[in-house]
């Protein structure tokens, strides 16, 4: 049986929230311990624009790099490993991994979603080029281009209107589902004139990875040059639904304005809460949990004593006051 690290703070999850946590608790001279299995979203980005601070963009794996690297400037330590199982202890928490086993005092999951792909062959390598998951992010980039919006529930009609405001060529595709949309959206299809192609998609047309044309059953093919799609997220929720935390019906874990989850202790950050999901948002979230985290633990030291101790030994070992001289 591998040893069992020990640390104050878990993060679980090394994407957006997860190293700014990182970071923030580092910072905060708390001893943090981040375990990461290495599938971040934004790896998937090669061309993060709306991310404050980078006017010429920055590349999601690289932005990824740079916080790994400023977190380990704080002092906090790193381990690759994927957690299977988490349990409640008196004093905190204790994770089972596939490599090693964790105990912690705090524990922040920031574990993020799974874009569920179109059901369509031979589309990877247009993932983050030209097959997108998220108008906020990519609907700037395809800007009068001929788009179509992947889906048959409100959402995509949602997305197909959003996406007026960049292309007069926007089209939605069923994919043979009959859609799921209510009559309101059904209306606003009408009105705003949006064309919807309901027949089977059988196969994509690509150079590379620039998508260029979608074929659909009977023969038919439509030029695309930009795919978004609305099939829906998995949540990355099962080491908080395991802990007995509270997961709403979409399956995102509740949080307060802290992060805190309605297990004490718990915390969670990122796409995997009720969050939009952007790579500013989840690090700000990140940071919000790991102030909540900090300001936690130091209630815990004043009311078991552990900050007197810690404050008696600086009195015996340093200066506690500032040199005066009389001027
Ligand atoms: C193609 C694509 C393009 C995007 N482009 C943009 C963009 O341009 N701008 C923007 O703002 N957003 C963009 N996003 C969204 C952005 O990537 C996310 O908002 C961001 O990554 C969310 O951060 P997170 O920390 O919540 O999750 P993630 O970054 O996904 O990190 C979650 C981490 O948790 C780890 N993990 C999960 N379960 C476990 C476990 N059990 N044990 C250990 N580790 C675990 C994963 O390996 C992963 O590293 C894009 C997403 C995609 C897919």
């Amino acid at each position: 049986m591998p040893e069992t690290a020990n640390a104050e703070v878990i993060v679980v999850g090394g994407g957006l929230a997860g190293l700014s946590a990182a970071i923030y608790l580092g910072r905060a001279k708390r001893d943090t311990l981040l375990i990461d299995s290495g599938r971040s979203m934004a790896r998937w980005e090669p061309d993060v624009q709306n991310y404050l601070g980078f006017p010429e963009g920055i590349a999601g794996d690289e932005l990824l790099r740079r916080a790994r690297r400023q977190a380990r400037r704080y002092h906090v330590k790193f381990a690759r490993d994927e957690i299977a199982a988490a349990a409640r202890r008196k004093d905190g928490f204790r994770l089972r991994g596939k490599k090693g086993s964790y105990l912690g005092r705090r524990l922040l999951l920031a574990t993020g979603i799974f874009h569920i792909p179109p059901d369509i062959p031979g589309l990877k390598p247009c993932l983050g080029r030209s097959m997108f998951f998220c108008k906020d992010c990519d609907g700037y980039r395809v800007q009068g281009r001929s788009i179509a919006i992947y889906g048959w529930t409100n959402e995509t009609v949602a997305y197909a209107l959003a996406m007026l405001f960049y292309s007069s060529c926007v089209a939605i595709v069923t994919d043979g589902r009959p859609p799921r949309w209510d009559r309101a959206h059904a209306r606003w299809i009408r009105e705003y004139e949006i064309p919807v192609y309901r027949k089977r998609i059988f196969g994509a047309r690509r150079n590379g990875t620039a998508l260029k044309a979608l074929n659909f059953e009977g023969g038919m093919e439509a030029r695309v040059d930009a795919l978004f799609t609305t099939r829906g997220d998995i949540y990355l929720n099962k080491l908080a639904k395991g802990l007995g935390a509270k997961i709403n019906r979409e399956g995102e874990i509740v949080v307060d304005f802290d992060m805190r989850t309605t297990v004490p202790g718990l915390y969670a950050a990122g796409c995997v809460t009720p969050a939009n999901c952007q790579m500013i948002i989840a690090a700000g979230q990140g940071a919000t949990a790991a102030q909540g985290i900090n300001r936690d633990l130091l209630e815990e030291s004043l009311a078991t004593h552990s900050l007197r101790r810690f404050r008696g030994r600086q009195l015996r070992s340093a200066r506690v006051r500032p040199v005066v001289r009389r001027k």
